[in-house]
């Protein structure tokens, strides 16, 4: 990103800095596409946005608002997606869509209400590949290749933000024509994402811009490109990418250390046993996560209750009661999440800094 600093021009102006940016630009949509197994992109197959939330909001709108859009109006989900995803399928529902979202408690994709929906009305399918909160892995590729059996048409958006290089797959092998990703998630900077869009959708013109004006990225993001925020992506996406073999080892090896170091303690574990290996969602006994949280902090550990990006929500997390907690025991939960850079070492801190808030912190009375 600081080497990028001296390519300062605009990728879209005409002049040799303007090309030169053009060039770089091209390379870390490559870059990205590569990672998700993509060698050779199209135009308008990959669109950078300034996150993961407006990548999912552009296939989502931008989907339900096209020219071409079919009359069908059934949209699957889960109960458990992110607020980008759950938030636009509300406003979709004030417009006319009938939503429906598929139990996921215990982190289990009800299959019996995917069925029953699979039929000609079934217009989208939004599934996340990974929980952010329990890291439950959902088996999308299943439900997109049984959607398209059962209505060809259909356009499936996976949010694969919690997924990307954490689990292993590619744009193919998910088999959706829309794939939400973002920077941060895989030490990339912040505010930066994209949108991957499958080569049905281009022809078949089935996605709409929903920001105008100069039609940068291929006419579907409007906007000057975040050029150093793109180039920290892209060199993120081909890091994380080349040492995939060996991290999502140690990040499954981690989580097996803290798993079996809380067994037989008063914690108990809520990540089912198909999901990512960097996710570790836990119920403390009667302790606040909040309470935990700062005890931890103190100790130099950064866990969240819930997730980040729910952070500024009231009451417990809706994902975790969808996952089949009651409030009380929602409100006692931490998510603890790896990165290829924690080490075992890390994970002793954690469970000794955790056994001795369990002896010191206060209890809530129920
Ligand atoms: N989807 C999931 C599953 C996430 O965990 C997040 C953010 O943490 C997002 C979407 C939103 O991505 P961004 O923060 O880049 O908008």
């Amino acid at each position: 990103m600081c080497d990028a600093m001296a390519h300062y021009g605009n990728p879209s102006s005409l002049h040799a800095l303007g090309a030169d940016a053009a060039r770089l630009l091209k390379q870390c949509r490559a870059d990205v596409g590569e990672a998700l197994g993509e060698r050779f992109l199209k135009d308008g197959q990959l669109l950078f946005t300034s996150c993961g939330t407006e990548a999912t909001a552009l296939a989502l709108l931008g989907t339900a608002r096209a020219k071409s859009r079919r009359v069908a109006r059934t949209i699957l989900t889960t109960d458990s997606e992110h607020p980008s995803v759950e938030n636009n399928l509300k406003l979709l529902e004030k417009e006319g869509f009938c939503v429906v979202r598929v139990s996921t408690r215990g982190g289990v994709l009800d299959m019996t209400t995917v069925q029953a929906h699979l039929n000609s009305d079934l217009f989208m399918v939004s599934m996340m590949l990974v929980n952010n909160e329990t890291g439950a892995r959902y088996p999308v590729e299943q439900i997109f290749a049984m959607a398209r059996a059962a209505s060809p048409e259909v356009v499936c958006h996976c949010d694969a933000v919690q997924g990307f290089l954490k689990v292993p797959f590619t744009a193919r092998s998910l088999g959706a024509d829309l794939i939400t990703v973002s920077a941060h998630k895989i030490h990339g900077p912040k505010g930066v994402g994209a949108l991957f869009v499958s080569e049905r959708m281009l022809k078949e013109r089935r996605l709409s811009p929903f920001l105008f004006g100069g039609g940068q990225e291929f006419g579907f993001r409007s906007g000057t490109e975040n050029m150093l925020g793109i180039v920290g992506f892209a060199a993120a996406a081909k890091a994380c990418a080349g040492s995939l073999r060996t991290s999502l080892p140690h990040m499954a090896a981690l989580s097996a250390r803290l798993r079996a170091s809380l067994e037989g303690s008063e914690i108990t574990l809520n990540t089912p046993p198909v999901a990512a290996p960097h996710i570790v969602s836990l119920t403390l006994p009667q302790i606040k996560s909040e309470t935990m949280l700062h005890h931890l902090a103190a100790h130099g550990i950064y866990v969240s209750a819930g997730s980040a990006c729910s952070a500024h929500a009231k009451g417990p997390s809706s994902v975790l009661l969808a996952f089949g907690l009651d409030g009380a025991a929602a409100a006692s939960s931490l998510r603890i999440s790896f990165s290829p850079e924690n080490t075992e070492d890390d994970v002793d801190a954690l469970c000794a800094a955790l056994a001795d808030g369990l002896k010191t912190l206060v209890r809530i009375k129920h």
